[in-house]
């Protein structure tokens, strides 16, 4: 690089000389270009050795050496030539030879900017990049023609062939880099390094052209020893470019090349502004007005192509904003509109309006489904209910997703109903849909706007009244009232304490013992969790069990309630004997039985207390085991371990003697609800009489089936003595023991154990 700018330098210090003290003859002014080209073939040799080429870069230098060295042996060639004849080194042109040397250099530096690739989409880019290197090329050749060419033609000292020619082919190779340069970006060949390319063959191209026309002889000294070396310079620098760009030491923004057609439009306008200035309209000037048209007519086609690309664009763009705006807006699986919407035309109704009802609709029991058939069933039922909220819908409102399996209605209009919507939708939840044909209910509240209501005032009134629906039973609507927020409310904060509750301990056990009725023993418990809430007290599991299964802290929890009574049993057995107490029960919730970790739960449990499992007792209710196919196998599985299995407020549910046959259960209990007033016998309770007829159904039932029983909720000594009667062996209740801590039964267990003690 710096040798290349050393001869550059000499060549420019000799010059300078021989125009003030004149240094030796003109001859020498053709030695500074072979020198250079010599520097520069090197340099690219250097490059093609040293660095560690992508192969199109490597081809594209290749070439480059090649006409690199054919350049200056050209001009080598030239120079030997001038200094053997440097007597008439004023009149002699370029030898033939020579002249084929450089001219070939120059073509295979041509070929090789012509073959690096570019970088276009194809298409329409294509044709784009076409006409603006077209339109490029026209507008340098026109100015090219105008100030260099077309004069050297009809100079007073005219110019050897040869010399334009090579003018010519520098140009070309100018142009054709020069335009390629934006469609390079980013591909192996460095951009820095081609833009140098193209400037090493224009700009001294242009100013040799320049100079020889304006300045004759002189001038073309000048351009020899001054101008000519920069050739090498320049090419030189391109090398540099393109070995900093392989360590990675320069980065191109891709920048594609929009200016080049007006560029080249203005550039055509140089040599149209001097005709106008009043050059005669000679035939060159003709070739500058044609192309001047050629350009215009070039540059307007690019523009119409450029517009209406830039009008596929707009609409693509729309297109996908509209798109966008559908996507944010609305459900994906069911097509609804989504929370999102629904807000937001619930906002504007309220703002304009001020008219508004809002249904929010959810599923019950949703999660069974999923659960048990799969969540791509659960999806199509999904999609299901949203059909059929549109169809029952129709133009009155907005029908929504709001979540999971949570959906709405936003009325707006002045004769909207919505409780007769609500019933028209409970009445088409009455039949299967699907292609599943699943039965699905669903709670309905509904809140309507009053003054000064807001979005969130509208969607939490309606969420209290879905939530109380929910609460009276399920497959019902109810509108919101004030006041009914309250207790509702405290119902929801419930949930979101337990958490909190569960990691600061505040849950704790009570056994309510479980009597033997003709000699008041105590055979077993039941365990029952408690909530030692921090400011509200005790608070019942009626409560709260609801919130922990829909939550899902159950399973935490109810792993908790297992361990704790295994612990207790186990303490009990070593203390009192293992004959003291045959089991010790707690109760499971059907959450509890779909988790998959529940068996090794309760096998962990068992093994850490050293309890033996035919001592324990696990309450199921009647609903919770017809869960499905898993929860069989669960039950099953506990069966085989040799846990019993309780069916707890046995006569409420579902009970069927086809379930007594499939369920592997050992004992059932009977639910309070018949033991309630069983002992009224004035001739006239029929209500009596038809628990009575439960009751001994139930313990009939059992005896069929080998279960013992249980009967739940004694609170006199009337209904024992009648439970008795009829068959049953054991009873809870408050008659005859109330839950107690576990202290409690240990002192129940003492007294018995001293009592036993006494008898014998
Ligand atoms: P359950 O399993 O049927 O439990 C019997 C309930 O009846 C207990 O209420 C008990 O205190 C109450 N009880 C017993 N004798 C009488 C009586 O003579 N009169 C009256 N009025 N009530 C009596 P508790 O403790 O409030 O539990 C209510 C329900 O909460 C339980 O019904 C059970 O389903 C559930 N539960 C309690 N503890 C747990 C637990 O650890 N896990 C799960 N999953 N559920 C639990
Ligand atoms: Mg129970
Ligand atoms: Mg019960």
């Amino acid at each position: 690089m710096t040798a290349t700018v050393g001869v550059a330098a000499i060549g420019t210090v000799w010059y300078v000389a021989s125009l003030t003290v004149g240094a030796g003859t003109e001859a020498l002014s053709y030695v500074f270009v072979p020198v250079g080209g010599v520097l520069t073939t090197a340099s690219v040799l250097h490059l093609l050795r040293g660095g560690e080429l992508d192969p199109v870069a490597r081809r594209f230098w290749g070439a480059l050496l090649v006409a690199a060295a054919a350049i200056t042996v050209g001009y080598g060639w030239l120079a030997v030539d001038m200094l053997a004849h440097a007597a008439q080194a004023r009149t002699r042109s370029m030898p033939l030879p020579a002249a084929a040397c450089v001219a070939i250099g120059f073509g295979v530096a041509i070929w090789a900017v012509a073959r690096v690739p570019v970088v276009t989409a194809g298409g329409v880019e294509w044709w784009r990049m076409v006409l603006d290197r077209t339109i490029a090329f026209l507008g340098c050749a026109t100015v090219l023609w105008y100030v260099g060419l077309s004069p050297m033609l009809s100079a007073r000292e005219p110019w050897s062939r040869q010399a334009m020619a090579l003018v010519g082919l520098a140009f070309l190779v100018a142009v054709g880099a020069a335009t390629k340069v934006s469609y390079v970006a980013g591909g192996p060949v460095d951009r820095a390094a081609i833009r140098l390319v193209a400037a090493s063959g224009g700009v001294t191209a242009g100013i040799v052209a320049v100079l020889a026309v304006w300045f004759g002889y002189a001038g073309g000294i000048a351009a020899q020893a001054v101008v000519m070396p920069l050739t090498p310079v320049l090419a030189t620098l391109g090398v540099v470019a393109q070995c900093r760009a392989d360590l990675g030491l320069r980065r191109h923004a891709a920048r594609s090349g929009v200016l080049l057609p007006y560029l080249a439009m203005m550039a055509v306008d140089v040599p149209l502004l001097a005709v106008a200035a009043g050059a005669p309209l000679s035939w060159s000037v003709r070739v500058v007005l044609v192309a001047a048209v050629v350009v215009t007519t070039l540059v307007g086609a690019r523009q119409f192509i450029a517009f209406r690309e830039n009008a596929r664009l707009l609409r693509n763009t729309r297109l996908q904003e509209e798109r966008l705006q559908y996507e944010v807006s609305h459900d994906a699986l069911t097509g609804l509109a989504n929370r999102a919407l629904f807000r937001d035309r619930l906002a504007t109704a309220l703002a304009t309006t001020a008219r508004a009802s809002v249904l929010l609709v959810d599923l019950d029991d949703f999660k069974t489904v999923n659960d048990l058939l799969g969540h791509g069933v659960g999806d199509r039922l999904l999609v299901s209910v949203a059909q059929l909220l549109r169809a029952e819908v129709g133009d009155d409102g907005l029908p929504v997703r709001v979540a999971g399996d949570e959906f709405a209605v936003l009325l707006t209009g002045a004769d909207a109903d919505p409780e007769a919507l609500a019933g028209r939708l409970l009445a088409a939840l009455d039949r299967p849909i699907s292609e599943h044909r699943l039965l699905v209910q669903a709670s309905i509240g509904i809140a309507a706007a009053v003054p000064g209501a807001t979005v969130d005032s509208v969607l939490r009134d309606a969420d209290v009244a879905m939530y109380t629906a929910k609460q009276r039973g399920k497959a019902s609507f109810v509108r919101y009232v004030d006041g009914m927020g309250e207790p509702v409310l405290a119902h929801m904060q419930l949930g979101g304490e337990l958490r909190r509750a569960l990691d600061d301990n505040e849950f704790r056990l009570v056994y309510q013992p479980i009597l033997r009725l003709d000699d008041n023993r105590v055979i077993g418990v039941e365990a029952l969790v408690r909530w030692h809430h921090p400011t509200r007290g005790v608070v019942s599991p009626a409560e709260f069990i609801p919130a922990a299964e829909r939550t899902g802290l159950i399973v935490p929890l109810g792993r908790f309630v297992l361990r704790e009574t295994c612990r207790q049993a186990a303490a009990w057995s070593s203390e009192f004997g293992p004959d003291a107490l045959q089991e010790a029960g707690l109760n499971v919730s059907a959450r509890q039985l779909h988790d998959p970790d529940f068996v090794s739960d309760v096998t962990a449990a068992l093994a850490d207390s050293g309890l033996p499992s035919e001592r324990l007792v696990l309450e199921v209710t009647e609903s919770a085991v017809l869960r499905g196919q898993q929860v069989s196998r669960t039950l099953c599985e506990l069966d085989g371990m040799g846990i019993r299995l309780s069916l707890d407020d046995f006569g409420t549910g579902e009970s069927s003697l086809s379930l007594l046959r499939a369920f592997p259960a050992a004992i059932v209990k009977l639910d309070k609800s018949f033991v309630d007033g069983i002992e009224i016998d004035d001739g006239q309770a029929a209500a009596a009489d038809a628990r009575q007829a439960v009751a001994r159904a139930v313990i009939q039932l059992a005896h069929a089936f080998g279960l013992d029983t249980v009967a739940e909720g004694i609170e006199n000594a009337g209904q024992t003595a009648v439970l008795r009667e009829l068959g049953y062996t054991h009873g809870q209740g408050y008659h005859l023991a109330r839950p107690m801590t576990a202290q409690g039964v240990s002192r129940l267990l003492a007294r018995q154990q001293t009592m036993a003690a006494a008898e014998r």
